[in-house]
């Protein structure tokens, strides 16, 4: 037998008393290996065992603890599954109630008539009447943490072996500075930790709370900060501006650049002026102009002698890129070339090389890279940047682009190692799009102008959701995989009714993720050639695509998307010069739906509606947080804009006082990296 008093955080957990083979299996599948890892296992809640509910109080509903006397205790068998039922009454000076629990008939012999006994369940309504229903008997009259009882271990499971560890916690090495501890008020890391195992008080819990949480949210903050400054010592070639050359280009251009998009060229040709490379993420709504402004910034590269590399996500991305920047730098004498899959120019003696993956998979070498442009992926390593450019060349300035509004806070949470560019505001002329909500006695009539839209040439996208039954996100986490056959599912189902009932008559197209990329960009070059009228959709469905002849985003369910969402989807209509529409279907009444949808045809700012978003559901469901390459957060939530700035402000201290003085946290970061790699 192992003695408990010789466990270490490295301590192998199948060592711990009470712990055998298929339960440390059960455990590691969970990720759970050692002491340490077990002790960052947190409870999902807290239950308190010492504030008593009088019975009279117990609301249908609600949780609580109570205390009292049973009586007429029984044993039964359900009629329909034969269920071993328990039941009694349980009274004290306030009042009675029905207590039942299923499946556990010995309680049938422990529990004795008339003596006191505290339970701690839920009150519901079964069988006909108000019960308490499988109450948990209460031994110690404490709080007690609740896990999440997650490859089949139950709360309590955890919570025992849990127990035995706790003793080790002072074995924990703080690694936050005492400087910081001090000035953000924040506990020892053992006190939370046992705190948040075994908590003396609710006091104490939001303690170890608020230390932990910060923990996550600093050394974010720490690792953005750090990757910056590595940036920076990295050389890059320093790029000779040459005004007139960009005065030129934007006199010929068809319209006048918006203030903001000056003002982000403006940025981005000082980044590549300096010797180090630039790492710029330009952000702007859909239809704000990003592409004007890239094609600036390489016009001014590809004229001080560099070349230039642009990603897109897709292959028809690409070609559309390619399309539209041969266009905007024909006076220029510039040799573009598109390299996807299935086509190749030249990149060696291209100047501005665009193009999908292929530009990378295919291990193709800049002679003279100078910038990488990247459209709508957010994260783009360095590695993937440093495979792009001859051997022994410096490193080339980075342009990120997206379309996802990601508000302020969030953004130096996620994306802090990046300079960020803003185009907050729409080209003027941009007309509005008409967005209505259509309640389901509407649906004929909206058919009926989708229809005439299209008699009049026109096109429209019908996105669907995923119809889910409701499922938890534990459950629902597990079944990823076949998230993406429910929604084919449902989106074939539209289709066939779309085709075979509503528009026999016209040319459907469906685009899901099941599809074979190649069969993807069929169906949407098909779209683009106006060979299909509506197109039915998942929320696959490309960002960025420009058909300008679409005019109607018709939204089903779309009480089930965010408002960062359905704000992408309405940004694939009004692109061209025709009145577009966004048309919003939803069974749903909720007070909830209302406001947020209601917040859609109120406002067409893609950075309101995402400050909207995070305040009504949460930064879980935002867009572009699952992008950005955030590790997942235990205790922190990327609401608390507050906490975000203390620990950036706290990492940032310790920079300018230099890491290197803070040789234990410096080793805690280099951990936190590799299982960021590990992910
Ligand atoms: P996004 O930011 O979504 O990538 P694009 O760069 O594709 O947007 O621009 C959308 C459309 O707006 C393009 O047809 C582009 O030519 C046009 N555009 C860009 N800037 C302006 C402007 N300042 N005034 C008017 N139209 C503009
Ligand atoms: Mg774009």
């Amino acid at each position: 037998m192992y003695n408990n008093h010789m466990l270490n955080l490295n301590t192998p957990l199948e060592k711990l008393t009470g712990i055998g083979p298929k339960l440390s299996e059960k455990l590691s599948s969970l990720n759970l290996h050692t002491c340490e890892e077990l002790f960052y296992y947190f409870p999902r809640k807290f239950m308190d065992f010492r504030a008593l509910t009088p019975i009279t109080w117990a609301h249908l509903g609600e949780e609580g603890t109570f205390k009292g006397r049973l009586s007429e205790i029984k044993f039964e068998r359900t009629k329909l599954k034969h269920m071993a039922l328990v039941t009694a009454h349980l009274t004290d000076d306030t009042g009675s109630i029905k207590v039942i629990w299923f499946n556990q008939g010995y309680l049938a012999h422990v529990l004795r008539p008339n003596l006191p006994v505290t339970v701690y369940g839920k009150v519901e309504f079964r069988l006909r009447e108000k019960v308490l229903s499988s109450p948990i008997i209460v031994k110690d009259e404490k709080i007690v943490p609740v896990y999440s009882e997650s490859a089949g271990i139950f709360s309590r499971v955890f919570e025992r072996i849990i127990s035995q560890i706790l003793p080790s916690a002072d074995q924990i090495t703080d690694w936050l500075p005492d400087n910081i501890k001090e000035k953000e008020d924040l506990i020892d890391l053992s006190e939370a930790l046992r705190q948040i195992h075994a908590p003396s008080s609710f006091e104490a819990i939001a303690a170890a709370k608020e230390r932990l949480a910060f923990d996550e949210l600093f050394l974010i903050a720490l690792s953005l900060i750090v990757t910056k400054q590595q940036y920076q010592k990295d050389a890059a070639f320093s790029i000779n501006i040459d005004t007139e050359i960009l005065k030129k280009f934007t006199s010929k251009l068809p319209f006048t650049l918006t203030p903001a998009q000056k003002k982000s060229a403006w940025e981005i040709i000082q980044d590549l002026a300096k010797s180090h490379p630039m790492n710029r993420l330009l952000e702007g709504d859909v239809g704000s102009g990003k592409t004007v402004v890239a094609a600036l910034a390489a016009l001014a590269v590809v004229k001080s002698g560099y070349q230039v590399a642009w990603l897109a996500p897709t292959e028809i991305l690409a070609n559309q890129h390619y399309q539209n920047i041969t266009n905007l730098v024909a006076p220029f004498d510039i040799k573009v070339a598109l390299v996807t899959g299935s086509i190749k120019h030249d990149h060696k003696t291209a100047e501005i090389a665009i193009g999908t993956h292929a530009l990378i998979q295919e291990n193709i070498h800049f002679p003279k890279l100078g910038l990488v442009i990247v459209d709508e992926q957010h994260r783009f390593g360095v590695a993937q940047r440093a495979t792009l450019r001859a051997k022994h060349l410096k490193m080339p300035h980075l342009l990120s682009m997206t379309a996802t509004p990601i508000p302020r806070t969030l953004a130096l949470a996620l994306y802090g190692d990046l300079d960020i560019s803003l185009i907050d505001e729409m080209p003027a002329e941009r007309q509005k799009i008409i967005t209505k909500i259509v309640p389901p006695e509407s649906r004929t009539k909206a058919y009926d102008f989708i229809r005439a839209q299209i008699a009049s040439g026109r096109q429209c996208f019908v996105v669907c959701p995923l119809i889910d039954a409701g499922q938890s996100n534990a459950s629902r986490e597990k079944e990823q995989l076949d998230l993406f056959e429910a929604e084919k599912r449902t989106a074939v189902k539209e289709y066939d009714k779309l085709s075979k009932e509503i528009f026999p008559d016209l040319k459907i197209g469906l685009l899901h993720g099941r599809l074979k990329s190649k069969q993807k960009e069929a169906v949407m070059s098909a779209f683009v050639k106006g060979e299909i009228n509506i197109l039915v959709s998942t929320a696959v469905i490309e960002v960025g695509i420009d058909i300008p002849n679409a005019t109607v985003m018709m939204i089903e369910g779309a009480e089930r998307f965010g408002l960062a969402q359905l704000h992408q989807f309405r940004g694939r209509v009004g692109r061209g010069a025709h009145q577009s529409y966004c048309f919003l279907f939803t069974d749903s009444w909720s007070e909830n739906t209302k406001i947020r949808l209601d917040a859609m045809t109120e406002t067409s700012n893609g950075f309101a509606l995402a400050e909207r978003d995070l305040a009504l559901r949460g930064p879980g469901e935002l867009a572009g947080i699952r992008q950005s390459g955030l590790p997942d957060l235990k205790m922190a939530s990327l609401t608390d804009i507050i906490m975000i700035r203390r620990a950036r402000a706290s990492a940032e201290m310790i920079i300018h006082a230099g890491l290197q003085n803070y040789p234990v946290l410096q080793a805690r970061l280099q951990q936190f990296y590799q299982s960021r790699h590990l992910e």
